[in-house]
């Protein structure tokens, strides 16, 4: 995953409780309203301090974008992440936290997260 995308207003975001205590919200970008998404999980490293659903201040989120046309041509040197299904939403490859310390790894399949 990307770097952690901080600051963000998390309860100004759009987000959708995936299970196992993972809620994620799409990015959109210009015309495109699914392009990526951001995973918003309590951070195990112990160094982010957000706000998340729960009002805890220990969440932590990382971006992802997917590999769709134009975003490929518009973001050559960054990871994407391949839809397999929209609805229920199906990703590959795993979701890893690239925040220092933060141990969270799943995958998003059938539109629930699975732990690794
Ligand atoms: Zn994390
Ligand atoms: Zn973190």
């Amino acid at each position: 995953m990307g770097e952690p995308q901080f600051p963000v207003a998390v309860d100004a975001l759009s987000l959708v409780d995936v299970g196992h205590g993972v809620q994620i919200s799409f990015t959109s970008w210009g015309p495109h309203p699914r392009v990526g998404l951001t995973v918003f999980h309590v951070c195990t490293g112990g160094n982010c301090r957000e706000t998340g659903p729960d009002g805890q201040r220990n969440w932590c989120g990382g971006g992802v974008l997917f590999d769709l046309p134009g975003v490929r041509e518009a973001f050559p040197d960054r990871a994407l992440w391949t839809v397999e299904s929209f609805d229920p939403l199906t990703l590959s490859p795993s979701l890893q936290c690239a925040c220092p310390g933060c141990t969270h790894h799943g995958y998003i399949r059938a539109g629930r997260w699975e732990p690794c």
